[in-house]
């Protein structure tokens, strides 16, 4: 067998398991859901984080629990998200754990335009040459399930209007 073919093998077994790990443990944690379970969740979570609290996106800046970070820096950091509702699918999130969109102060103006270009940036290295969508879910009636701030960056197919 050719030695690049070889190479080739081992990176995408090696890529593979460690999606399927991600997953695992990711389940573990939260497990996969339908689309009626995204609003229960989401009804959860806001009962129980009205206040800041730590959340699975806290373990993966602190790299407690592994993701498939695409790009980070100083201030934040983007990953694919485990449950994909499109061809590509990442999460920005700040590594400050603000938890809604709804609680920022005029003092985080800086950072969420940083948030915005990071997005834009990752797209660009996504190659979405077609276009994207940009998701903030906020609370309750916007089916926000993980409260630490992020953008869903989703791409790679056709969008439709309305959302559901
Ligand atoms: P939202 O419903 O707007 O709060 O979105 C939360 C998103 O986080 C969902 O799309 C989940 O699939 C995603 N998510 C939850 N846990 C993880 C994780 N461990 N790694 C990557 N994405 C996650």
């Amino acid at each position: 067998m050719h030695l690049r073919h070889v190479v080739r093998t081992q990176f995408v077994w090696t890529r593979t398991a460690c999606i399927s790990r991600l997953q695992r443990v990711c389940r573990a944690e939260r497990p996969l859901c339908t689309k009626g379970d995204e609003v229960r969740l989401a009804e959860e979570a806001s009962k129980k984080y009205g206040s800041p609290a730590p959340t699975i996106f806290s373990k993966i800046i602190d790299k407690r629990i592994p993701a498939d970070v695409i790009y980070e820096d100083e201030k934040c950091l983007a990953f694919r998200d485990v449950n994909p509702q499109a061809p590509v699918h990442f999460l920005v999130i700040p590594r400050v754990p603000i938890p809604r969109i709804s609680e920022v102060n005029d003092v985080d103006a800086e950072l969420l335009g940083h948030l915005l270009v990071v997005a834009k940036n990752v797209a660009q290295q996504e190659s979405l040459t077609e276009g994207y969508r940009v998701v903030i879910n906020d609370g309750k009636h916007g089916a926000q399930s993980v409260y630490h701030l992020h953008i869903h960056v989703l791409g790679g197919r056709q969008m439709t209007w309305p959302p559901g």
